[in-house]
């Protein structure tokens, strides 16, 4: 199928792209890589007047390091990260993940910021960005607000964004030398989007011990307190100590109820406990 009709506009700056997005009685759309907004026109599954372009604005591919953080722009792309072209704060982590999203062709158009914002549930920086503790900047006419990654979605396919907002900037904490983490994603083939994605991050010096079960068909499962997963503590062993019950509690509440998909997800986590623990 073709999209219907619309028109398209490429601002160079973030003003000029949020005054679009803020005009009234447009419906009006971002486009960054086109990697999910593309079908989704081809379908027809989504058909605005107006596509604002904003892969042109320089602050939304720009990335600074601070001491305790990086900003890393919205249009950054999956291959960006892949190929270590902004600075690691994550030990690793944001790197790996980058490389197991679809194929290079999409991720070299693919953006952070589009991931959040389309909230695909089994996409995977819904989940890695909750699991940082990363907070993400939005931005529109009124001014920007900070919303922490693990509250940005809503449910499958919606965010806490308003039509006018984008996103601007995802900053990331940097975690320490002594910061351990696992991530496990179960997908059928490399490079498809999760059935499954458990992840687990400890950093004792920032006093940080974060635990992910993602790919639930709603918004991650985030436990920011994850030591009472484990038996209270870090260390060897963690997978042995995962405590199951309190997991399928989790599922419960997210009304994951097929336990095909209970079972993926707690060896998803358990996994990913081995991995934090024996790294
Ligand atoms: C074949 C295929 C396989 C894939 N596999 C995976 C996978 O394994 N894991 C995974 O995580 N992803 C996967 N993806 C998704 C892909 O990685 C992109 O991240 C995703 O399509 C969205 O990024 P985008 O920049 O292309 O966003 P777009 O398609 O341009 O936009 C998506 C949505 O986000 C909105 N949007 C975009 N940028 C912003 C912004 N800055 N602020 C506010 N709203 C914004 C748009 O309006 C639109 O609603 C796959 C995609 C394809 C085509």
């Amino acid at each position: 199928m073709k999209p219907a009709v619309f028109d398209y506009v490429r601002p160079a700056t973030l003003d000029e792209a949020t005054r679009l997005l803020g005009e009234k009685g447009v419906f009006s759309k971002v486009v960054a890589g086109s990697q999910s907004l593309g079908p989704m026109l081809n379908l027809r599954l989504a058909q605005p007047e107006l596509l604002v372009d904003i892969t042109s604005i320089p602050v939304l591919t720009a990335v600074s390091e601070q001491r305790d953080y990086v900003d890393i722009g919205a249009c950054v792309s999956h291959a960006d990260v892949e190929d270590g072209r902004i600075p690691d704060g994550s030990r690793g982590l944001l790197a790996l993940v980058a490389s197991r999203i679809a194929y290079r062709a999409v991720r070299n158009r693919g953006t952070l910021g589009g991931s959040l914002a389309h909230a695909d549930p089994a996409a995977d920086w819904i989940s890695v960005f909750p699991l940082l503790g990363a907070d993400v900047i939005v931005q529109s006419r009124r001014g920007t607000r900070t919303v922490a990654a693990e509250n940005i979605m809503v449910s499958s396919f919606i965010t806490v964004l308003q039509p006018d907002e984008l996103i601007r900037t995802i900053r990331v904490p940097k975690i320490s030398a002594r910061a351990r983490w696992g991530f496990c994603k179960f997908n059928q083939k490399a490079g498809e989007f999760a059935h499954a994605i458990g992840g687990v991050l400890h950093d004792p010096e920032n006093d940080r011990f974060r635990a992910v079960i993602g790919a639930i068909e709603t918004a991650p499962i985030v436990v920011a307190d994850a030591a009472s997963l484990f038996g209270g503590r870090f260390g060897p062993n963690l997978d042995a100590r995962l405590d199951k019950r309190a997991v399928l509690a989790l599922l419960d509440e997210k009304n994951v109820r097929d336990e095909y998909n209970r079972q993926l997800l707690l060896v998803a986590l358990k996994r990913a406990a081995k991995q934090a623990s024996e790294s």
